[in-house]
């Protein structure tokens, strides 16, 4: 890959220590549990209205809306009508530096690709599909990105049942993966959960340096009911213990709070 600085390098440890406390405080996330954690955040509701219908990647840098890995580039065509058909959106995005245009990129080909070359692969795809679909294409720059270009800090995946979910602008909320799984069917949105865990442990995360027992990657399920709860922790409990990180993952979740909707 491209990036040209690794894992703990200053600017993703600077990302990182930002949310330290938040984790690790004596109310933090690790202490308390998210479920009780976010109790205390007065904006959680805003992390719920979803303002645009729009597809973008699981990554932690990308814009609010609907995710999925690589904005549906690894689906295949019958996965990507049954969810355009339940997600209805009217925009798809790509990003720079994808983590999942480089999977699809040596999917697709057996050649090595640099990241700018498989995320022109991947703009290419979308776009083909927002034209197919009639829908808007958007591509987000690395300066647009709510991540430094150098990689990921994020210590958390949402596995999210609402389709709603956006960590931005929730004081207190921590950066993390966002995987719309009310959008997808259950192995292949396990399939994308483990493509953030590898992404977190890998070159491009947080690695094994910042990632410990004590301080775990968080699969975070956000359900809106028990029946919800019980099948998000079978499939995240499954995940990480077939994970060869297991030990330095933790399943957690919250409930959704209740939202009048208005439309
Ligand atoms: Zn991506």
């Amino acid at each position: 890959m491209s990036y040209e600085v690794h894992n703990n390098c200053a600017v993703i440890e600077d990302r990182y220590n930002k949310e330290e406390e938040i984790f690790t405080g004596s109310e933090g996330i690790y202490e308390k549990g998210f479920s009780v954690y976010v109790k205390n955040l007065s904006e959680l509701k805003e992390a719920f209205k979803l303002q645009k219908k729009c597809v973008c990647c699981i990554d932690e840098g990308t814009s609010e809306g609907m995710h999925v890995a690589g904005s549906l580039i690894l689906l295949n065509e019958e996965q990507l009508k049954k969810y355009l058909a339940e997600a209805n959106p009217d925009e798809l995005t790509s990003h720079a530096g994808c983590g999942a245009a480089m999977l699809c990129a040596k999917k697709d080909s057996h050649n090595d690709f640099s990241q700018a070359e498989a995320d022109e692969y991947a703009q290419k795809l979308i776009n083909d599909i927002a034209n197919k679909y009639h829908l808007k294409y958007t591509h987000i720059p690395a300066d647009k990105m709510n991540r430094p270009p150098e990689g990921h800090f994020a210590r958390v995946c949402y596995y999210d049942f609402t389709g709603k979910f956006n960590y931005f602008g929730v004081t207190g909320m921590p950066a993390g993966f966002t995987i719309s799984r009310k959008f997808l069917e259950l192995e292949y949105a396990l399939t994308e959960a483990g493509v953030a865990l590898n992404i977190a442990f890998g070159d491009h995360g947080l690695g094994e340096g910042l990632l410990t027992e004590d301080k775990p990657f968080l699969l975070v399920a956000i359900v809106e009911n028990e029946e919800q709860l019980k099948q998000a922790q079978q499939e995240l409990n499954s995940l990480k213990s077939s994970h060869s990180k297991g030990a330095k993952i933790k399943v957690d979740f919250f409930m959704a709070p209740e939202i009048k909707q208005e439309n």
